[in-house]
């Protein structure tokens, strides 16, 4: 299957861009399960940011059909998308809440992270309005300064929200600054602020919610954090929070992007290769052009930086990324033809180029790899066919 942004003309009138990127379903499901078993716990599938990338709807449908326990994302509307495409799992908006939008979060049966009193009383009061009780998770700040009322003033809020007749406090969470890094001393330190305001709950006799912390990071390098319910995101797409450290769970990359070769010619020494003439080759050389750029997401950061994979040989990209093109040095007796299949993230033969090494080239984080590749480029999905009803 394979779908283009809605303003987007169909494939079926033009034939199908070349460049696109390549979503392997059988890939997603081999993580969710082996971060399941890893973890022992149910899994909050986070799937924010049309699922790093890798298409929110399609990416939920499966991760449903796989058994993940519960879906995250950010946003109102992803969470209103998900259900408009008919995704029965429960939904956890991640994100801080206007007053507004708690109605809408309500009768679109979205699960809401309360992060203050003043929230609470809002999502309290749609409730009422509605005569439906809002189902939400505390969000307690142990040391992230973002959102959520700090640990060391939890007691209050727990109370109030345990308290309150339209508001069901299904879980308390807290979000992790430096779990990617496994030397990080800040871990464990958030972890004993949670559980500390989670204490709370016991305290006054109230039953306790889902306790839920770990982040791909934790889920990975901290056992401890794992409590009721983790909720991974990059892991899950197959690429490691920090590249630098041990992987501890085998994962399989969700994601190629791919392209093929739509120019190839001789470019003389001396001549300069794209916008602000930054590089020239210093003999004669063979230079093709990849149809993908800044335009799509494909970042501009990689200019005379980055690699694609050509007839399983690894190549730079020379000269400035433009925004639909850029050029490759294929070398002085290199071959390509047009059509040539490139890699820009994926293997080929038995050469790979990682979206951390795409990341590292680039100056930037994996997630802002993958996040960025933007809707002009089409998905395609492959594998997980033996699932009726799944696409
Ligand atoms: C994005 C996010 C996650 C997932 O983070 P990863 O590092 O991608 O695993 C988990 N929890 C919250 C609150 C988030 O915002």
């Amino acid at each position: 299957m394979t779908t283009l942004p809605d303003a987007a003309v169909r494939a079926d009138e033009v034939g199908q861009r070349p460049t696109r990127i390549v979503v392997d379903l059988d890939a997603l499901s081999h993580n969710l399960h082996a971060l399941r078993i890893h973890a022992g716990v149910p899994v909050m599938g986070i799937v924010k940011a049309n699922a790093y990338g890798h298409g929110l709807v399609p990416v939920a449908r499966h991760l449903q059909a796989q058994g993940a326990e519960q879906l995250g994302v950010a946003f109102l509307e992803e969470g209103v998308a998900l259900r408009r495409a008919g995704i029965t799992l429960p939904i956890l908006v991640m994100g801080g809440i206007f007053g507004p939008q708690a109605a809408q979060l309500i009768a679109e049966d979205l699960e809401i992270t309360v992060s203050s009193i003043d929230k609470l009383r809002q999502v309290e009061a749609a409730a009422q309005a509605l005569g439906r009780q809002a189902t939400i998770h505390l969000k307690i700040d142990t040391g992230m300064e973002r959102i959520g009322v700090h640990s060391y003033h939890a007691g209050p809020f727990i109370e109030a929200a345990v308290a309150s007749r339209w508001c069901r406090v299904k879980g308390v969470y807290s979000h992790l600054a430096c779990a990617d890094d496994p030397a990080s001393p800040m871990t464990r330190q958030q972890l004993g602020r949670f559980l500390e305001a989670c204490a709370h709950f016991e305290r006054i006799g109230a039953p306790m919610p889902l306790r839920h912390l770990a982040n791909s990071g934790g889920l990975l390098h901290f056992p401890e954090t794992h409590l009721d319910m983790v909720r991974p995101g990059i892991a899950l797409y197959g690429v490691l929070p920090d590249p630098a450290a041990q992987p501890t769970v085998a994962l399989r990359p969700v994601m190629s992007l791919v392209s093929q070769v739509v120019y190839f010619k001789v470019v003389p020494a001396g001549h300069p290769v794209s916008y602000g003439a930054t590089w020239a080759p210093k003999a004669d050389t063979r230079v093709v052009t990849v149809p993908i750029g800044y335009g799509d997401g494909f970042p501009r950061a990689l200019s005379s930086r980055g690699e694609v994979l050509i007839r399983g040989r690894r190549h730079p990209i020379v000269g400035r990324i433009c925004m639909d093109q850029f050029m490759v040095d294929i070398g002085p007796q290199g071959t390509a033809y047009n059509e040539d299949a490139v890699v820009l993230i994926g293997r080929q033969g038995d050469q790979a180029i990682g979206c951390e090494a795409v990341a590292q080239a680039a100056g930037t984080i994996p997630y802002e790899i993958l996040v960025g590749l933007n809707g002009r480029i089409p998905r395609e999905y492959v594998g997980g066919a033996q699932e009726p009803g799944s696409r």
